[in-house]
């Protein structure tokens, strides 16, 4: 099969589109064809060696596929070759203390796609059933591709970490990334009040058609002084943070007495100042999130499926472009995920089969 492969750390230049052996379905897994595999900044760090997991080159990246079963391992029961599918990030042992009551996303031998098995940038993947998740008839292959990180990491922040109620204020950094667009939709059919903030008057509009209420441009604006005028001086209940650097600490100072700030991420600046006072006085709290749970992503799968929130895809390349999509990633210009299209690649190769054939029938 054709994967893109990289064998020492770096930047764009160290991928290589390569011929290798097709995975193989051991016990209890299944072959997939990818149809779709979504990009994240993750892949980035993991590319340059700084992702703080355990990763060796050679790897294979692609967290987040979708495709269809083309062959059963053995033992495989309840699902079929054809069967539309998209691998849950983790595949969970179902026995630690974690698992056992509830709380998988901090799984003690959690097998993670691409890091247990190969990644999705490439034509096919094997892995356990454990990781299936069927995908609805209505997403398109890259929507469903788009949806999965984005969504449920939302889900997890906004509902199970953060506790946003109806009714409450919540303010959402950068919403013209994967994860704060999520956010935006989700937040906006929970009934909270939305503010967002981003580096563009662009990436604001756009975030208004999602459900957005009220905009600030943090690159032009003063984040904290535009909070406390659309709430009143009262600040937000809800900090959604996925940054880290200056819009944590802006974030610490938009809460309002009793505000909880709940944060996954910190590629700007991910260790920072913290001033003790306001934050114990206003009995403030940090709350930390990781991942989301499989029943958190059905819920997200639902809502997609009923048209009540929309995985947001900028553009899709084929696996050939994948440098070009990397590039397109780390400019951060784009406005929800950036796509491999692998069936595209399969397409162009079927068609180039075919045309092969007719000039030999020809012939
Ligand atoms: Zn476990």
């Amino acid at each position: 099969m054709k994967a893109v492969v990289f064998h020492e750390f770096g930047g764009i230049d160290v991928l290589r589109i390569e011929d290798v052996p097709d995975p193989r379905p051991g016990p209890g897994e299944v072959l997939i064809d990818v149809s779709a595999c979504a990009l994240n900044h993750l892949d980035v760090d993991i590319r340059e060696g700084v992702s703080r997991f355990p990763v060796e080159p050679p790897f294979i990246l692609g967290l987040e596929v979708v495709g269809r079963i083309a062959e059963l391992g053995a033992g495989v029961e309840g699902w079929q070759v054809g069967d539309r599918v998209m691998p849950f990030l983790m595949a969970h042992c179902g026995e630690c203390r974690f698992c056992r009551t509830g709380r998988e996303s901090l799984c003690t031998s959690a097998g993670f796609i691409s890091f247990s098995t190969s990644g999705g940038y490439a034509e096919r993947l094997a892995c356990s059933t454990k990781h299936l998740m069927r995908v609805p008839d209505e997403l398109p292959d890259p929507q469903a591709a788009a949806l999965q990180i984005a969504f449920g990491t939302a889900w997890h922040m906004l509902f199970s970490r953060g506790n946003l109620r109806p009714g409450e204020t919540v303010l959402i950094n950068s919403v013209g990334s994967g994860i704060g667009s999520a956010a935006v939709q989700l937040a906006h059919i929970a009934g909270a009040t939305v503010i967002g903030n981003a580096s563009s008057d662009d990436k604001l509009a756009r975030a208004s058609e999602l459900g957005m209420d009220h905009g600030i441009n943090h690159s032009t604006q003063d984040v904290v002084t535009e909070v406390m005028r659309l709430t009143g001086d009262r600040g937000v209940d809800l900090v959604y943070e996925h940054c880290g650097g200056k819009l944590f600490q802006l974030g610490l100072d938009s809460l309002g007495k009793d505000g909880r700030l709940v944060i996954c991420g910190g590629h700007s600046g991910e260790v920072v100042p913290f001033d003790i006072i306001p934050f114990f006085r206003a009995q403030k709290s940090v709350i930390g999130s990781f991942v989301y749970t499989r029943d958190e992503v059905e819920a997200c799968l639902e809502l997609a499926r009923r048209g009540r929130i929309v995985p947001l895809v900028y553009r899709t390349f084929p696996l050939e472009e994948v440098a070009e999509a990397m590039a397109t990633m780390e400019r951060r210009e784009q406005f929800g995920k950036i796509v491999l299209d692998t069936s595209a690649d399969r397409d162009a190769a079927a068609e180039k089969r075919k045309e092969t054939a007719d000039e030999a029938a020809r012939g």
